[in-house]
């Protein structure tokens, strides 16, 4: 209210991070195509920094994972293999699939961005 947005806020912004984990409910919601995610169905969880010691957890579904989102994916863990994962999600093949994806969309955008730089 009445406040200055953005820059003033004294803080810096910090990188969202990203989990993967299953749906513990049929009642959380994609970020991207506002679809509920099933029960028991894998989602990556975005959990963004809203100013020091309060964040927030987006979700988004798998069939979202697009080559913007698996960028911003590796730009915190580095690589696919180290995004966190549930336990449950871990033993499941979904986690490869998923993981898989993330690497193949990441690399794809970098081409791009060579490919334009040129
Ligand atoms: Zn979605």
């Amino acid at each position: 209210m009445g406040r200055p947005a953005g820059s003033a806020r004294g803080f810096k912004q910090r990188p969202s991070t990203y989990r993967l984990s299953i749906a513990p409910t049929g009642r959380g919601r994609c970020r991207k195509c506002h679809k509920a995610i099933s029960k028991g169905a894998p989602r990556i969880e975005i959990c963004a920094f809203v100013r020091p010691g309060r964040s927030t957890v987006l979700l988004r579904c798998v069939a979202c994972i697009d080559t913007a989102f698996a960028d911003a994916v590796l730009a915190t863990h580095s690589s696919s293999e180290r995004v966190p994962a549930d336990a449950a999600l871990n033993s499941s093949e979904a986690v490869h699939e998923i993981r898989d994806t993330i690497t193949r969309l990441a690399s794809r955008a970098k081409r791009e961005a060579q490919d334009t730089a040129v």
